[in-house]
């Protein structure tokens, strides 16, 4: 499979890059690598997005460059699909990015069910950014500084600073290997995790008090409206990294985040200790993800969408 990868890359000269809508470090590391990798080696390179870049990863080299315009597409030869386990995660642009000749998809949800011929998925890989880093040993790539700037950010958050059940051997050698190519873990982890607005801290003050623990302590929630958030003047980005605080507390085994939709629905960032399984929680809903860390996006009253989440926490825990 990396032979075919490699042959996508030496074949042609225009690339798009893409990956989930809302991007998180692991999608704008991975894609922000790859596309430093393909520009060194004198390729024409895009990189679309749907959604907007978060300000904690503006630092990222070459974050300046992502459009948020598909340009016509018809010069684009291949199309790199990353951190996505389904080409709909795109968000709107799908259908017209799958017209591009040439799909390539690099991932590592467990969910993915290969919508496209040539591609790199291993759920056991930490996040895509590692895989990306394997892509670039593979081929005799040698990383240079940017890159290991943006792959290092990407296998970071996607284990959340080195501490889900996703931080193996494997991930931890790449870390290493990418700080001796330039990555600055202090420099990074601040841009990261130390330059918040004061307005996320507001709306996690407003959000606190929504804290409920259900099934005798182990679901542990927090709901963000979309009232909160406009009392707090803070952009929905803001929430990435709550759903840490519930799972935080002693007892809770699946910790989420119920945050409201401008459409009314409901946005669920689900997590997990142990061999607790939340993706099955999320496939029920549509959503889907790895064992540990999981989305999807409900319908309904917030009461209604709760207990249909608890019950299928019930039937999940009961199937396993
Ligand atoms: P988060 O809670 O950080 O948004 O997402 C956690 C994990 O679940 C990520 O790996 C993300 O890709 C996946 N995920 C989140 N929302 C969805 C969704 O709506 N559909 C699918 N298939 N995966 C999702
Ligand atoms: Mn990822």
């Amino acid at each position: 499979m990396l032979r075919r990868i490699s042959e996508q890359i030496a074949r042609h000269r225009i690339f798009l890059i893409t990956a989930h809508e809302r991007p998180d470090g692991d999608a704008l590391g991975s894609e922000l690598a790859l596309y430093h990798m393909l520009r060194n080696l004198g390729k024409e390179v895009a990189i679309y997005n749907q959604d907007p870049t978060p300000a904690n990863y503006l630092f990222l080299p070459g974050s300046d460059r992502i459009i948020r315009e598909l340009p016509p597409l018809d010069s684009f030869e291949v199309a790199f699909v990353l951190d996505c386990s389904e080409l709909d995660r795109v968000g709107g642009e799908a259908a017209r990015i799958g017209t591009i000749p040439n799909l390539v998809n690099i991932d590592h949800h467990i969910s993915n069910g290969g919508f496209c011929e040539v591609r790199m998925i291993d759920p056991q890989a930490s996040s895509t950014g590692e895989l990306i880093f394997r892509l670039a040993s593979d081929i005799g790539f040698e990383v240079t500084g940017e890159m290991a700037t943006c792959l290092y950010t990407a296998i970071l958050t996607d284990t959340g600073g080195f501490r889900y059940g996703n931080t193996r051997q494997g991930t931890l050698l790449a870390a290493a290997e990418l700080v001796a190519s330039g990555a600055d873990p202090q420099r990074i982890s601040e841009n990261i995790y130390e330059a918040d607005p004061p307005a996320r801290i507001r709306l996690l003050a407003a959000t606190l008090p929504t804290l409920a623990l259900e099934e005798g302590g182990r679901v542990g929630s927090l709901v963000v409206t979309q009232k909160a958030l406009a009392d707090a003047g803070a952009l929905p980005e803001y929430t990435e990294g709550f759903v840490d605080l519930p799972r935080s507390i002693r007892g809770v085994e699946i910790s989420i985040i119920y945050a409201e939709l401008p459409d009314g629905r409901f946005k669920l960032s689900l997590r997990s200790k142990g061999k607790v399984n939340v993706e099955r929680v999320a496939r029920v809903f549509g959503g889907g993800g790895h064992m540990n860390a999981a989305g999807c996006r409900v319908e309904g009253e917030l009461p209604e969408v709760r207990r249909r989440v608890i019950e299928a926490i019930r039937a999940s825990a009961a199937e396993a």
